[in-house]
């Protein structure tokens, strides 16, 4: 990357009024630097933008690329984010689930405590914006999961603590100053991650399927209609690829669909249950048969050994952090393992990725992206390889397919 001209430029931009400044920075932009700006929704299934008034997504699908993506296992927020950021399985990264019990430390730890997030060892692998910045780029991610803490002792050059407090315009705005120069080091970045907790707060509380969901996503709709016409202001507006996506779908959960599954398996037996989806429960090593058998006698669930894994999971050789048994409910189905009955509605996530509640929605845009294209499906993972040609970089270490992702991209001699 030629970044003398930039610093060069930057230079001679300092002391320049702020009104000035929007102009001398777009005298200075470099004809060889790529920009990605990335915006994730969390919990986007793939048919809510159907179901409503979106005309933004809807010409977002019309002027670029769309896929319907789905989730690595298990289809929750942490795992889903920094496999995007990444290109590596939860078990190759480390974060197994948003919850977890540490072997080594001897203790739960959870993705929502900034206190187990800065532990040592805590994430693994090489996220983009460092994957970037190693390379002479620059990086401002905006509560993208993982980038409030160093990780390869490291961070992006610009980068928020999370908070759910900021609207969504701030988030907008916040993007497209980045995008203008006007952030705190006034280097047009060339990576920008950014991330809304909405729709998953509201799916969870009223369900996928209900009307009450639909509010939310036609405003997230006409943030996006502001974001689009205010970061046409960026003097690289035309050399944006944009993506906007998702971690995972949501599934309706039901009070009839329960199962309380303590009294099926000898309690004495048990050393420790991990709450979530998949459900956690680590028996004594001798009872683990027993236990696994005792459990797939029952509908709506399947128990494995955390060794047995289903391949195409991906899942179970993380020792330190997955239990030896897991249960998956069916999707839509609510299991615990307590002493009181939790009966559930709304809904939930963390269910088997291949089922089409759990996928979610990609659209590309922007000079390297097809136009009108329709993706054939992929899963998430793979954003960190399609971030990473779409900024000409060497990725690091991964476990992405580019034969899966290849075919979206104009190609040289289009
Ligand atoms: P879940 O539905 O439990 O998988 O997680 C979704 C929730 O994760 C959101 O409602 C956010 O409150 C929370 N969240 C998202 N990003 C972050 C972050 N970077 N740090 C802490 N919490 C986050
Ligand atoms: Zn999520
Ligand atoms: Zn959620």
């Amino acid at each position: 990357m030629k970044r003398l001209s930039i610093v060069i430029c930057m230079l001679l931009t300092l002391g320049i009024a702020g009104a000035a400044r929007a102009q001398s920075v777009s005298q200075c932009v470099n004809d060889d630097e790529r920009y990605v700006v990335i915006l994730s929704m969390d919990a986007f299934r793939w048919d809510l933008a159907d179901r409503c008034n979106t005309p933004t997504l809807d010409s977002l699908r019309r002027v670029g690329v769309y896929a319907e993506t789905y989730p690595v296992f298990p289809s929750n927020t942490f795992p889903n984010h920094y496999s995007m950021a990444t290109g590596l399985h939860p078990d190759h990264h480390n974060i197994v689930n948003n919850g977890f019990y540490d072997r080594t430390l001897g203790r739960d730890m959870s993705v929502f405590r900034l206190s187990d997030t800065r532990t040592p060892d805590f994430w693994w692998g090489d996220p983009i914006w460092n994957t970037l910045e190693r390379q002479g780029g620059v990086a401002h991610i905006y509560m993208w999961p993982g980038s409030d803490v160093e990780i390869g002792g490291r961070q992006a050059s610009i980068w928020t603590l999370y908070s759910s407090k900021p609207s969504y315009y701030e988030r907008a705005d916040w993007v497209v100053k980045s995008m203008c120069g006007e952030a705190e080091d006034s280097r047009i970045p060339n990576l920008v991650m950014w991330y809304f907790e909405e729709p998953d707060a509201i799916l969870h509380k009223y369900g996928p399927d209900s009307d009450e969901v639909l509010p939310t996503i036609e405003y997230i709709d006409t943030v996006l209609a502001y974001f689009f016409r205010e970061i046409r202001r960026s003097p690289v507006f035309d050399r944006i690829n944009f993506i906007v996506t998702a971690d995972h779908g949501m599934a309706a959960l039901s009070p009839d669909r329960y199962i309380n599954l303590k009294g099926s398996i000898d309690d004495s037996r048990v050393v420790r249950v991990v709450n979530g989806r998949p459900l956690g429960i680590e028996v004594e090593e001798e009872y683990l048969d027993e236990a696994v058998a005792a459990l797939n006698g029952i509908d709506h669930i399947t128990a494995y050994k955390r060794d047995a894994m289903p391949e195409e999971f991906h899942y179970g050789t993380n020792k330190n952090r997955i239990t030896n048994l897991l249960v998956l409910p069916e999707t839509g189905w609510s299991i615990d393992y307590s002493d009181r009955e939790r009966l559930p509605s709304g809904g939930a996530h963390g269910f088997n990725p291949f089922d089409r509640d759990m996928h979610m929605v990609f659209f590309g845009s922007g000079p390297m992206f097809r136009k009108g294209c329709e993706q054939r499906s992929f899963q998430d993972l793979n954003m960190y390889i399609i971030m990473c040609y779409l900024l000409g970089i060497e990725p690091s270490a991964n476990d992405c397919s580019w034969d899966d992702v290849k075919d979206m991209f104009v190609s040289d001699t289009e």
